[in-house]
């Protein structure tokens, strides 16, 4: 005898479970034995554990069986006791269902089977003691049906083929005449049993279990199963629920819904799961089992009269109509509604949670099948727990911990009206890029995302030059390229909707279409896409503009009373530093110059200066340049008023900036007066194999010291005209891609050279510090030296994840979904910050940086910013702020939050 307990009961308002206990019992199975515990009816029944399902995939059912047995039959014969029935009974046979349940719901994931214990014995004695024979072969055709189904693999042949049981009924329906099941005879039913059973005997080789032992042990298996079936692990690896996990197996009694007129089955919500308004609504089905309601056979009708009453003004029914045909359960039969009322009251302020239930009436009696936290929209979650922080059910750590993050992206972009959304017609599918929906004029070029007042620029691919344009278009589309891709990433760094990599669009820039299939799309005619899911649409559809108010700023201010670290922003221009603010910024932590850049005329000047051969050429470039930065950092300056601003200096390799193509060579060899063969033969002389790792960041600076002077000139005099206007800030001019002291310290003096020449120019004197990026690992590891010379830290997260790893953050598109799949990686490390090997250079930077200076302020600019497990992690380590794109930063504040509470 092993002491292991496998099998828990329920029943009576009793319960060997409880509700705290779902890792073993599953979700289900501990909120069933928790409901008896609390007084609300349910069929009595008993769990077996999750454990047993992962002691089963080891061990095989032989020894499964060995082991369970005992409990099993045991478990049987206490709903016997309970039910006065006995299993396999010719007279008085105990009918069970036999239930998956995991820990966390998968709704519709695993099997189920209802009416085990049918066969052609037991059915007669049903029939006998309910006097309802139609009700006894209706039940039994049902199981027949599930059983051959779930358990026996009675399935389709392939997608395209009808289910073999439907499509025995419908060939009696016809044959007969009739239409709805409800027409069907006991001796229909009857018939359909023989049918079914012949079937499965012919294409399964194997004849239907009369045994009620057998089927049980049939179903637990298959049960046990399910958790392995491709559905469940497909829906697993989407919400990253691990395989060790198992699923319980609940055998409960059956109640019937289906016994007649004042039977019925339906499932209900304490609140409204899209909406989050505090209204009791749902379906039910009279007359009806199980899946009946959700599986759309029959039109179900709404629980509460003020549902049915706007269902059928939606619906375009009649009063009358909807009186006698689809009659709210509250008029049906009130006496039962009442008790349904109630109990969602109680099951509600029980888990101070809206509850998703399932309910059985059996001839006038009510039955509770399940209750669970109810799955619901971004907006519903953040109303329900306001209202129940309000209604004093929750506090507001419960109420900030109930949010999920990254749910609230939901609620920062604008959306498609849910009415225009239903007639809308898909024409391709890409990947869900950048959240949120777009609808607009296609263009294909970005200098052209002017021309239309809304516009969607469609790619093959983007790349830094149309930087610009991206920024004007409300969305953008690429036929090529993943989730990192540049226009996925730049997009999501916007905020802006991005569906990327749609294969079947194929875009031909010449003639400026777009074919997708067999339909084509001119520039100018309207698509619309959707960022959350990589649909694109034909056509116009009207969307709506996301909004920081009510409930939702309600939430935010909370996070910020519980949050210990600030949240600063990654912004580039005025525009995004005020969408960034309006959205909780306290600050910028990123703003990057070399977009700066591409705008206009400014990439021409950036082009000579990088094109020209001395330091005089680039100095006359460069001047060029300066009024240009400096009214950019004005810009950002006012308004990030009396907010800190970081400004890294210039990045990216050259190369990026200059002319790839002909035509635009010679147009630049003709501006600076020299022919297109030296401006070719300068543009090949910048390749490099590995830019990435090339002549770049500090790099740039240290061999053209100009540039430095130039852009610490710009920051310096913009800080000190907005003095003049009484608007003060403090810049924060931060060194990338240092990797030794010197490196930095070069960099340092020229800043502060610069600075003290324009002082005495301008005869004023501002604040200002001068950092460094921690994005090389060797800078992490001499973090201490770097601290002499920095007066902050921001670490870069994204190069550091590249270098560390290895990983070049252009080419992981080959590998990482492969590795994803494969289980060899179980994030993309530039998502989600690898706190176990980059963490560590992470939390040593910290460390040794503070070792030399105690009040080293330290913020991490990298994309892992606003995901909320880097977030927690940035707490933990002790630093001073994140910063993330400016539509993250909502997601920051309450995953900031949600660290200082755990
Ligand atoms: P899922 O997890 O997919 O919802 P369930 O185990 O909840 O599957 O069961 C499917 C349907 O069968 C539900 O509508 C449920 O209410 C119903 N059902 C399950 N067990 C019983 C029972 N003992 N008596 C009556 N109906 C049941
Ligand atoms: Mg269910
Ligand atoms: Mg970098």
């Amino acid at each position: 005898m092993s002491k292991v307990k496998r099998v828990y009961k329920f029943g009576n308002k009793e319960a060997e479970g409880k509700a705290d206990m779902k890792n073993l019992l599953g979700g289900k199975g501990a909120n069933l034995a928790e409901m008896n515990l609390i007084g609300v009816p349910v069929p009595p029944g008993f769990t077996i554990t999750t454990d047993a399902c992962i002691e089963y995939n080891r061990l095989g059912k032989d020894k499964s069986v060995e082991l369970l047995q005992k409990e099993v039959e045991n478990g049987i014969g206490h709903l016997e006791k309970i039910m006065g029935m006995k299993f396999g009974d010719k007279e008085n046979p105990l009918l069970v269902s036999v239930r998956s349940g995991a820990r966390v719901s998968m709704p519709g994931m695993m099997d189920t089977v209802l009416n085990l214990g049918l066969n052609d014995e037991t059915v007669k004695g049903i029939a006998k003691k309910t006097e309802n024979e139609r009700f006894a072969w209706d039940s039994y055709r049902r199981f027949v049906q599930m059983y051959g189904d779930v358990v026996m693999g009675l399935k389709p042949a392939s997608k395209e083929d009808a289910d073999p049981f439907e499509e025995i009924i419908d060939e009696l329906k016809e044959s007969k005449g009739i239409e709805l099941d409800t027409e069907l005879t006991t001796d229909d039913l009857k018939e359909l049993v023989e049918r079914f059973k012949a079937a499965v005997k012919n294409i399964t080789g194997q004849g239907f279990p009369a045994d009620p032992w057998e089927q049980l042990w049939g179903a637990i298996f298959v049960v046990f199963d399910s958790w392995m079936n491709p559905r469940a692990k497909y829906y697993r690896a989407l919400n990253q629920i691990p395989e060790e996990w198992g699923t319980a197996v609940n055998v409960q009694a059956m109640v019937y819904g289906n016994m007649g007129n004042t039977s019925a089955t339906g499932v209900a919500f304490t609140r409204d799961a899209a909406t989050g308004e505090n209204i009791f609504n749902g379906e039910y089905l009279i007359n009806a089992q199980g899946e009946d309601v959700v599986a759309g056979v029959r039109t179900p009708q709404q629980i509460t009269k003020e549902g049915s009453l706007r269902w059928a003004e939606l619906a375009g029914i009649s009063e009358n109509e909807r009186a006698s045909k689809y009659p709210s359960l509250e008029e049906a039969m009130p006496g039962v509604y009442k008790e349904l009322f109630d109990t969602q009251l109680k099951l509600e302020s029980h888990y101070k949670d809206m509850q998703d239930l399932e309910f059985t009436i059996q001839e006038g009696k009510l039955w509770l099948l399940q209750t669970r936290n109810g799955k619901r929209t971004a907006a519903s979650m953040v109303k329900i727990a306001m209202d129940l922080l309000r209604e004093g059910k929750i506090d507001e750590k419960t109420a900030i911990l109930r949010q999920e993050p990254n749910k609230l992206d939901e609620l920062l972009h604008p959306v498609f009206d849910l009415n225009a959304i239903k007639e809308a017609v898909t024409v391709a599918k890409g990947l869900p890029a950048s959240p949120g929906a777009a609808t607009g004029q296609i263009v294909f070029f970005a200098d052209e995302a002017e021309k239309y007042p809304v516009s969607i620029l469609v790619r093959n691919e983007t790349s830094p030059e149309d930087l610009e344009g991206m920024h004007i278009a409300r969305g953008i589309l690429t036929a090529r390229g993943g989730m990192t891709s540049h226009a996925a990433v730049v997009a999501r760094g916007m905020g802006k909707c991005c569906v990327s990599g749609a294969g079947s669009c194929i875009i031909n820039y010449k003639q400026r279409t777009l074919t997708v299939d067999s339909k084509a799309f001119k520039e100018g005619d309207w698509i619309s896409l959707n960022g959350s899911t990589g649909e694109v649409y034909e056509g116009k559809i009207a969307t709506k503009d996301p909004e920081l108010s009510g409930d939702f700023g309600k939430i935010m201010d909370l996070a910020d009373k519980y949050r210990k670290i600030n949240v600063r922003t990654n912004a580039d221009s005025p525009n995004d530093s005020k969408v960034a603010r309006k959205f909780g910024a306290e600050g910028i932590g990123l703003c990057r110059t070399e977009h700066m850049f591409f705008e206009g005329d400014r990439i021409k000047a950036m082009r000579e200066m990088i094109l020209s051969s001395d330091e005089t050429g680039r100095r006359k470039a460069l001047e060029k340049l300066l009024p240009y930065q400096r009214e950019d950092f004005e810009g950002i300056f006012e308004a990030m008023k009396d907010l800190p601003v970081t400004i890294r200096l210039l990045d990216p390799p050259l190369h990026e900036f200059v002319p790839h193509e002909e035509e635009n060579q010679e147009e630049m060899a003709k501006e600076m007066g020299i022919s297109a063969k030296e401006v070719k033969q300068k543009v090949n002389d910048l390749h490099e194999f590995n830019p990435m790792l090339g002549h770049r960041g500090c790099r740039l600076g240290n061999t053209y010291p100009e540039i430095t002077e130039m852009q610490a000139r710009a920051i310096i005099e913009a800080a000190i005209n907005l003095k003049k206007k009484n608007i003060i800030t403090i810049p924060e001019i931060m060194i990338p891609l240092t990797g030794t002291r010197e490196e930095l310290k070069m960099q340092e003096e020229i800043v502060r050279a610069t600075a003290e020449k324009v002082f005495e120019e301008k005869g004023e004197k501002i604040e200002y510090l001068v950092g460094t990026m921690i994005e090389i690992p060797r800078a992490a590891l001499v973090a201490d030296k770097m601290a002499e010379v920095a007066e902050f830290f921001s670490f870069g997260t994204n190069d550091l994840t590249q270098m560390a790893l290895g990983y070049s953050r252009d080419d992981v598109g080959k590998f990482l979904p492969i590795y994803l799949k494969k289980g060899i990686l179980k994030n993309d490390p530039f998502q989600v910050l690898d706190q176990e090997g980059v963490g560590q250079l992470v939390e040593m930077g910290v460390e040794r940086g503070r070792k030399t200076r105690k009040d080293l302020k330290i913020g991490i600019c990298g994309e892992h910013g606003g995901e909320p497990t880097s977030v927690e992690f940035c707490h933990r380590v002790g630093m001073n702020y994140v910063s993330c794109s400016p539509f993250r930063v909502p997601i920051a504040r309450l995953a900031a939050a949600q660290a200082a509470l755990r």
